[in-house]
């Protein structure tokens, strides 16, 4: 697998087919820059193809007559053909994004969770009655929104995918899928899951392709009903102003600069292991990565050089030998990081270890980069602003409560936050006051949380996935009054009511 170049095809309406261009185009294995697949370069007219094939089959009796249950079984069907396909799904995965392997395998596991939590909800989903008044019976519907379209980044192909694949199933719409143009590969997968569990044609559909071609035609599309959005901030915003065009509800996930926030009194063991984990995970090419240390002035330098120690032992490499890190999605992405650093040096911030590509033994032709600390950045500072999106850590040091809060909040961002300390009331406090849609107190993550709402405060987006508060973005209520002429029932004549003891 690892040198076959494969020819690809898009899914649409139930059916395998080239992109109506003839076009394709190539992705490649970012460890050693060897292409992998030829993918059929989507365009407006696929995208149109695509909402005319989902809107039939929305409105298809095979679809909106299916018990719920039926679509809960259907989705637990993919979640265990996804368990079935676990190793070929995470080789795919790690071939094509260039994450370890293990971490290409719990997001095959996480994207089978998604199907499971959301397969057990299907049948689930129901309205209220209203008290309205005597003689008005009063109820709400929750109805499916209709076409909803998903466009994920490159970072979690799969596992973001079924984020939002698997509610906007189980609440009974249509969707359309548009994988990152970098990791289209196990989106196609995907679909090859939904022909085997014989989900009706046109119901789930992949269109492959660029952004400002596929992701704009789907987006500026009439017909669409909804779109989750995750990926860049200016991506975000342009997908926003495309949808209010035509008044169609959106769901975005963006990016963040989110603190892991450390007090003096925190057990420091702990503390490191998830600074480093959560920055250099998937090469800190994650939106919720822990990408800002705030730490208490006086075990400043004692955490630092434990942070330092712990990333200069980690290993860099392939990612199918499962090192701790491996290479950058893109030579553009790796760029720029660089630039980033570059600005570091000019500017005379202290790096404290790392801070330059890797291109030592076998790392020469990947995009690899090594883990780097940014240490005493003013909190205005670029670097300790803005979303790098790589296994850069920027240091900044507070010394009372206040002033930790004050910098923490102190960004366009918040997604999530980590308080480190041993006093419980000092950390509840911090997380009420934290602007951030998780907040974890000596813990990071928690081991990814399908159950746990997740989104946006600020520039982070709005709305939220995961957990059942995804049910909001995919469902819409209709309130339905019906006017009963009731009146007190009268007795036949000649009978008598029988009386009950
Ligand atoms: P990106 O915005 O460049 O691309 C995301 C997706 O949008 C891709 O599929 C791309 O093809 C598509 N796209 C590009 N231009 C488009 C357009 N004009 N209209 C519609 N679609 C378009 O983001 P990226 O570089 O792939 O991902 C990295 C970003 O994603 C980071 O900012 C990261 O924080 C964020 N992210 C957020 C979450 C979250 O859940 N909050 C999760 C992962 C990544």
């Amino acid at each position: 697998m690892e040198t076959a170049i494969q020819s690809m095809k898009m899914y649409i309406g139930g059916a395998w087919m080239p992109s109506s261009s003839q076009q394709t185009f190539t992705t490649i294995n970012p460890a050693n820059q060897e292409p992998l697949a030829e993918l059929p370069r989507g365009t407006a007219e696929d995208v149109d193809r695509a909402v005319k094939a989902a809107r039939a089959a929305f409105e298809s009796s095979e679809w909106s007559m299916m018990v719920p249950a039926q679509r809960g079984r259907l989705l637990l069907a993919m979640a265990e053909r996804l368990r079935r396909r676990s190793d070929e799904l995470a080789r795919l995965e790690t071939l094509d994004n260039g994450k370890p392997l293990s971490q290409s395998k719990v997001d095959v596991e996480v994207a089978a969770r998604y199907c499971e939590y959301y397969a057990g909800v299907a049948d689930k989903i129901f309205g209220e009655t209203i008290p309205i008044m005597p003689g008005i019976l009063d109820y709400t519907l929750r109805e499916p929104i209709g076409i909803s379209v998903q466009i994920v980044p490159w970072n979690y192909p799969l596992q973001i995918a079924m984020r939002g694949i698997a509610p906007a199933l189980a609440t009974g719409n249509a969707v359309i899928l548009k994988p990152a143009e970098d990791t289209s590969l196990t989106a196609l997968k995907l679909a090859e899951i939904a022909e085997e569990v014989a989900l009706p044609g046109g119901i789930f559909n992949v269109v492959t392709g660029f952004g400002e071609v596929v992701g704009a035609a789907l987006t500026a599309h009439p017909d669409v009903d909804h779109i989750t959005f995750t990926g860049s901030v200016p991506t975000g915003i342009a997908v926003m102003k495309a949808a209010a065009e035509n008044v169609k509800p959106v769901t975005l996930e963006l990016g963040g600069k989110s603190p892991n926030i450390v007090f003096a009194d925190a057990d420091l063991d702990e503390a490191t292991n998830w600074v480093v984990r959560s920055i250099t995970q998937n090469a800190g090419q994650t939106c919720s990565a822990g990408s800002r240390l705030l730490v208490e002035q006086s075990i400043h330098d004692e955490l630092v050089s434990r942070v330092a120690r712990k990333m200069e032992s980690l290993a860099l490499g392939p990612g199918m030998e499962d090192p701790d890190l491996g290479p950058i999605i893109s030579e553009q992405q790796l760029r720029t990081i660089l630039h980033y650093l570059d600005l570091a040096k000019q500017e005379g911030v202290t790096i404290v270890t790392g801070g330059e590509r890797a291109d030592g033994d076998g790392l020469a032709k990947g995009f690899f980069l090594r883990p780097t600390v940014l240490d005493n950045l003013a909190p205005d500072h670029r670097l300790a602003q803005e979303e790098i999106f790589g296994p850069v850590l920027s240091v900044l040091t507070f010394t009372t409560v206040e002033e930790a809060i004050k910098i923490a909040n102190g960004t366009e961002y918040g997604l999530i936050a980590a308080v480190w300390t041993n006093d419980l009331n000092k950390a509840h406090w911090v997380a009420s006051k934290v602007k951030a849609g998780q907040v974890y107190i000596n813990t990071y993550g928690a081991g990814g949380g399908v159950e746990m709402p997740f989104g946006g405060y600020g520039k982070s987006g709005f709305g939220r996935e995961k957990g059942l508060e995804a049910l909001r973005n995919y469902t819409q209520v209709k309130n339905v009054a019906l006017r009963l002429h009731m009146k007190e029932p009268t007795q036949p004549a000649g009978k008598t009511a029988v009386k009950l003891e």
